[in-house]
This record gives structure tokens, C-alpha cells and sequence, in this order.
């Protein structure tokens, strides 16, 4: 991107965007990237949260991220009281903290968080923009820098559908998927410093692993995994080696998938 802002976090955009989460953030309404692990929703929250702020004054609106997972539950999210010598205290989790400073809170793979960590988000995410603090009895009204923002992988949605409808439509959805090969490209040039001939033919060999795992389970290879091979080969790493480990290796434990990526990778490169 030409007029990419400086000292923002990189993000190469790849359709409209930037563009739709700065009205989404003018209005406040909570957002959901959704998409395929490795596509850039991470990168690309980090660079809007970092463009907001640039734009606000350069003051304010941190990014607060959670990396869901299963274990992850409701007082996780908002806090707990904790022992502190003899008495109990209260102390407020990442997304109270978010809620109360007034941050954007990025609850990254929320497919992954327990269920009950839906109910929190209900009354946040809606016109009321509340948190209940249950233990504490507190109802929290968000600060007006405060917004949620989450990512999900389409392929596993459980949670989200166990968001009542009515919460579910204020999200606004920004789709993301692997990016238009010329867009990949710069983004593993800007990503490893390799060339951009190099970078071109790893492309190449993305989409075709691409159309290959199209029949079986799992993302395919993502523009991580691509940028990690383009890094491999930065440190010297043999292109086909580089190729191996980073994309058809990784790939899922299918052997024969991996096989037949590794056998791609030896006739391309
Ligand atoms: P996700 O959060 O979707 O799993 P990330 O944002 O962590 O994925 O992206 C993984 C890596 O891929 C990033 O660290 C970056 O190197 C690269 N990347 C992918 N898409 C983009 C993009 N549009 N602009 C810049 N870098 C990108």
C-alpha cells in the first residue's frame, strides 16, 4: 500500500477494510473478523487499533487481546476476587480493564472460550454497551473508547451461534480469506525481505496447495505459514527445504496430503 500510514503496524489492506472498521469504530459498533487461521485479522486489528489512535491524537484507545481457548471462562474475561495477605480483592480481568479504560478489546478465536463468556458479551456488544460485574454487584457502562472486537474460524462457529440474534446482527462481519495472489506476494516481500520473483512462485505454489487440500479438512496453507517459508529462505534455507517444513509439513497430519504437498513442492521448485 502506497500511502500506508507511517509507524503503524504493517498491514497490507485487501479490499475496503480499513475503510469499513473506521466507520464501525465512529459508531461504535462491535466487529467480527472472520476467516481462516493466518489471513491477518490479528495484524490487521493491531494496525487499525494503532490508526484510530494515530487519528484520535495519539492518546488512548490501546488494544487489549485475549487469546481464547478452552479453558478460558466468563471470569477470565471480567475478574475475580483473588486472596490478597487476609482479605479478598477484586481485581478486574482484560475485558473490564478494556471496558473501564475505554480500549479495544480483541478477543482473538472466541470459537475457543467456553460458553458462558457469550453472556458477558450480550449486554456489551448491544445498545446498552454494560458490563454486569457479578460478583461485585457493579453494572459497568463503557467508557466511549471502549470496543469489542472479535475473530472466529468459519469452520468451527458453535459459540457464536450461541449468541442471541439480536447480538449477533450488531456485529459488523469483515470477511477475510487468503488474499489475491499479487497482494500475497508483497505481503511475503514486505513480511521476509525476500524478492519479489522468489515470493511470486511461492504464491504460486500456495494456490495450488490450495486447490489440493480443497477436498479435505482444514484452512490450507495460510500467508503465515508462507511468510515463515519465505523467512526460511531469507536465512538461507533451501527453497524446496524452506518449502517442506513450512507448508506442506504443516499442513494437518494427513500423510498422504503431505505427500502428495511435498511432491507438488519438488516438481514447482
Ligand atoms: P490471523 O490473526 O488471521 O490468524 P495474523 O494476522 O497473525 O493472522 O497473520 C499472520 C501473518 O501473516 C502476519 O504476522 C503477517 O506477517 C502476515 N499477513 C497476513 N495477511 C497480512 C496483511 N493483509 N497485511 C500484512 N501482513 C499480513
Amino acid at each position: 500500500m502506497d500511502d500506508h500510514p507511517p509507524n503503524l503496524p504493517w498491514y497490507q489492506p485487501i479490499g475496503d477494510e480499513v475503510q469499513v472498521f473506521e466507520a464501525a469504530w465512529a459508531a461504535r459498533l462491535p466487529v467480527l473478523l472472520k476467516g481462516p487461521t493466518g489471513c491477518g485479522k490479528t495484524r490487521f486489528i493491531e494496525h487499525m487499533a494503532a490508526r484510530v489512535r494515530a487519528a484520535g491524537g495519539g492518546t488512548g484507545v490501546p488494544l487489549v487481546t485475549v487469546s481464547c481457548h478452552e479453558d478460558l471462562t466468563a471470569n477470565d474475561l471480567v475478574g475475580r476476587h483473588l486472596l490478597l495477605h487476609d482479605r479478598t480483592v477484586w481485581t478486574d480481568g482484560p475485558l473490564t480493564r478494556a471496558v473501564r479504560s475505554g480500549a479495544i478489546c480483541y478477543l482473538d478465536e472466541i470459537v475457543e472460550a467456553r460458553r458462558d463468556t457469550t453472556v458477558v458479551l450480550h449486554s456489551l456488544a448491544d445498545h446498552r454497551r454494560v458490563l454486569p460485574l457479578e460478583k461485585t454487584g457493579e453494572l459497568l457502562q463503557a467508557a466511549p473508547d471502549f470496543l469489542l472486537v472479535v475473530s472466529y474460524n468459519p469452520g468451527y462457529q458453535t459459540l457464536l451461534k450461541d449468541l442471541k440474534p439480536s447480538t449477533r446482527q450488531r456485529f459488523v462481519s469483515l470477511a477475510f480469506d487468503h488474499p489475491p495472489p499479487a497482494l500475497e506476494a508483497r505481503i511475503v516481500v514486505h513480511e521476509s525481505g525476500i524478492d519479489a520473483t522468489q515470493a511470486d512462485r511461492l504464491t504460486d505454489i500456495a494456490q495450488r496447495l490450495r486447490a489440493l487440500q480443497a477436498q479435505g479438512v482444514g484452512d490450507g496453507v495460510s500467508t503465515r505459514a508462507l511468510v515463515h517459508a519465505a523467512q526460511l529462505m531469507r536465512q538461507g534455507i533451501a527453497p524446496r527445504r524452506a518449502c517442506t517444513v513450512a507448508l506442506a509439513d504443516a499442513l494437518g497430519d494427513d500423510p498422504a496430503l503431505a505427500q502428495a504437498a511435498r511432491e507438488l513442492i519438488d516438481v514447482l521448485l
